[in-house]
């Protein structure tokens, strides 16, 4: 039934509509309880009319009975007086009136036709034991009530005999049936008036939701203000949602802005720097040889650095569009640090900075897409390399605390100071930008690794302090199962 429902409402678009859809139900449910309490009033007043015509027949036919007994109508059915008082009780029962002696014999029939014929209905037989007898046959359209006749000077017991009277049903059958329609009329109006409230509570209840839509759909298309807050709760949680996700999209969209033109910033500047380069040369028509050297090795380290920056932007965009799913497998971390250490030590070796590298475990085995996590964790050392003094030390520690990796990377270098450091995980970020160049920095190696850490659901934080040195510390989970 709800399923047919449903679908008639899919089918039909103008049911779509919440205040149509209100006004429906408001309609059907005030006809159902109208019609209800009209059926139940109607039979209730039958109920009554019946009632009424019962006992007023029945007082009638007992002050008759109790006449014929002054009158010994049994003995004598001539008595004048009870006859036009039984005419009179034929008129008022709209019917048949009977008078039958002890023997169940007919002695007065108001149709004349079957006097000095016996009855035995039951009315006749109750009334015969003693008892007034009242029943209704709506089926014959009658009202059957017989009264016994007593002789007080013979027998005070046993009735001499019965006045049974059928009244017909059918003045009070006409006049329900005009109430009736009348009723009709009336439920009909009033459904309609009740149809003109439903309307307006339907206006009225769907009101906030068509403020809302509008509210909505302008502040879409042109205005950069909020939505107000107004009508049910439900839609001022509509409303709010609605603002928090819109500043969310705005905070987005700016942040989109600001990365497109960072991205074009970063890689104009490789791209001046070359053009300079090559402009200074075809200007020296006849430089020396030295000279094109230099300034091609230059070049050459531009094109290097803008390689590096869309390297690494690719990589972020990847991952920030989910394209790179994790490659989960059980690695051995101690191994895998080692081998990042034995890459990276040339370099450090360059600037006469030592790697250290400690241990808790000999092997300490984990869940990771060793790919990514090399290069996070290459990131980190990178770092604690480049941002370092001479004769500096980076130390590597790893651990399994509680289910979870630890590894953590610590300098004493140049340090990050307090300020800079909200900003470290920021795209393009660099704390000294002037001498980026020379130490290579993109800005993207701290968002690249803090994504893939939390690609493997992990955390990292960074403490530092100016002049003295910087801790990252890496946590993710050990044990992933077989879950990416
Ligand atoms: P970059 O390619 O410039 O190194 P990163 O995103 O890796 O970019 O780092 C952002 C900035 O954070 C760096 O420019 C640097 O100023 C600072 N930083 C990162 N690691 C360290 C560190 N170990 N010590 C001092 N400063 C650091």
């Amino acid at each position: 039934m709800l399923k047919a429902i449903r679908s008639f409402i899919k089918s039909h678009k103008f049911l779509h509509s919440l205040k149509i859809q209100l006004l429906t139900v408001l309609l059907v449910l005030g006809a159902a309880v109208l019609f209800v309490m009209r059926g139940l009033m109607m039979s209730n007043i039958y109920e009554r009319n019946l009632e009424a015509k019962t006992n007023e027949l029945l007082s009638k036919v007992q002050s008759v009975a109790n006449h014929m007994e002054a009158y010994d109508f049994m003995g004598d059915q001539t008595s004048e007086s009870i006859r036009s008082e039984l005419s009179l009780l034929v008129v008022l029962a709209e019917g048949r009136v009977m008078v039958t002696d002890s023997q169940y014999r007919i002695i007065y029939d108001s149709y004349s036709k079957n006097v000095g014929g016996f009855i035995d209905s039951e009315q006749v037989l109750r009334a015969m034991g003693g008892n007034e007898a009242a029943s209704v046959d709506e089926t014959g359209g009658y009202i059957n009530v017989s009264v016994p006749i007593y002789y007080r000077q013979v027998d005070t017991i046993h009735p001499k005999g019965t006045v049974y009277v059928q009244a017909s049903l059918q003045n009070l059958n006409n006049e329900m049936k005009k109430m009736k329609s009348r009723s009709l009329l009336i439920v009909f109006v009033t459904w309609i008036i009740y149809g003109g409230l439903s309307y307006v509570v339907a206006v009225l209840f769907s009101m906030p939701l068509n403020h809302l839509s509008k509210a909505i759909e302008s502040v879409a298309s042109f205005e950069d203000s909020d939505i107000l807050p107004e009508g049910y709760y439900e839609t001022e949680g509509i409303a709010k949602s609605f603002n928090a996700q819109r500043s969310r999209l705005k905070s987005l969209d700016d942040s989109r802005q600001e990365f497109v033109s960072n991205v074009s910033h970063e890689l104009k500047t490789p791209l001046a720097a070359m053009k300079v380069l090559a402009d200074s040369l075809i200007t020296q028509g006849d430089a020396p040889i030295e000279m094109y050297r230099d300034f091609m090795t230059d070049i050459a380290d531009e094109i290097d650095r803008e390689n590096k920056i869309i390297t690494d932007l690719l990589t972020l965009v990847h991952m920030d569009q989910g394209k790179e799913g994790l490659n989960l497998e059980r690695v051995e971390v101690n191994g895998m640090i080692e081998l990042i250490n034995k890459r990276l030590t040339p370099i450090a070796n360059e600037s006469d900075v030592e790697i250290v590298f400690e241990t808790t475990a000999e092997n300490i085995y984990a869940d990771i897409d060793e790919v990514k996590m090399t290069l996070a964790i290459t990131n980190l050392i990178e770092n604690a390399i480049k941002y370092n003094h001479r004769e500096g030390t980076v130390r590597v520690f790893t651990n399994v605390e509680h289910q979870f990796l630890v590894i953590e990377v610590s300098d004493n270098g140049i340090g990050i100071p307090k300020e800079s450091l909200p900003h470290i995980y920021e795209r393009f970020y660099r704390v000294d930008k002037s001498h980026s160049k020379e130490i290579g920095g993109t800005g993207l190696g701290l968002p690249i690794t803090r994504k893939i850490i939390l690609l493997h659901r992990g955390s990292i934080k960074c403490e530092s302090e100016k002049n003295k040195g910087t801790v990252f510390t890496v946590r993710i989970p050990a044990n992933r199962g077989n879950q990416a």
